[in-house]
């Protein structure tokens, strides 16, 4: 289960009746799985947020996925991202001699420089929409619902601009 949570706040002692009380109005059969982990199975991972990173590769070495960019769960892109580097990263080393290692530098670096602006907007627009639904100071909320019921403004961000964005990469791939 995805929930904000205040990251200088202790772990809840019972990670079990505190995921039973965050599931309790959910429909089935989400309640039921709850109740039949048994509680040294229920785990917590706290998410953090990273600034990008300026370089990514280094000598023969280079990051793919969450280890370049990881990702807040909001832009629901972090495994299509880490998919699409792999694509890249492949399409960089085709035919490169792999005991060279300053090719490999090169197509390393060349796989990385456009990888970088795209995914870190991506991170960028993550953290943003985070902020936005889960962490907005309580007086600010009601406005926040008024601007998205009434504007058009989540549907430009997150319905238009972004998947725009996304597209460019998959049509890279296609072509
Ligand atoms: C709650 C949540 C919801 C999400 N929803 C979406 C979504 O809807 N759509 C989407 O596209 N993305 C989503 N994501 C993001 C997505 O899960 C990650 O971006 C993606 O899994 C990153 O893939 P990865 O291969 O880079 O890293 P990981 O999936 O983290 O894989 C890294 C692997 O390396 C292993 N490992 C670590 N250290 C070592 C070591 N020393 N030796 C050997 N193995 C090691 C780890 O065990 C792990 O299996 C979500 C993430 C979260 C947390």
């Amino acid at each position: 289960m995805l929930t904000a949570t205040d990251p200088d706040a202790p772990a809840p002692a019972d990670l079990k009746a505190e995921a039973t009380a965050l599931g309790a109005e959910f429909p089935a059969p989400l309640p039921g799985l709850i109740a039949a982990t048994e509680p040294e199975n229920v785990q917590r991972w706290v998410l953090r947020d990273r600034p990008a990173l300026k370089q990514w590769s280094k000598g023969r070495a280079t990051l793919v996925g969450d280890a370049a960019h990881p990702t807040s769960p909001y832009a629901a892109y972090g495994a299509g991202m880490s998919i699409e580097d792999g694509y890249f990263l492949g399409v960089a080393l085709r035919g490169v001699e792999l005991t060279d290692a300053t090719a490999v530098a090169t197509a390393l670096q060349s796989y990385e420089e456009p990888r970088k602006p795209h995914t870190a907007r991506q991170v960028q627009m993550a953290w943003m929409l985070g902020k936005i639904f889960h962490h907005a100071p309580a007086p600010l909320r009601p406005i926040r619902d008024f601007v998205f019921d009434h504007t058009p403004f989540l549907q430009k961000m997150a319905g238009d601009s972004n998947p725009r964005e996304i597209n460019k990469q998959l049509a890279l791939i296609e072509g």
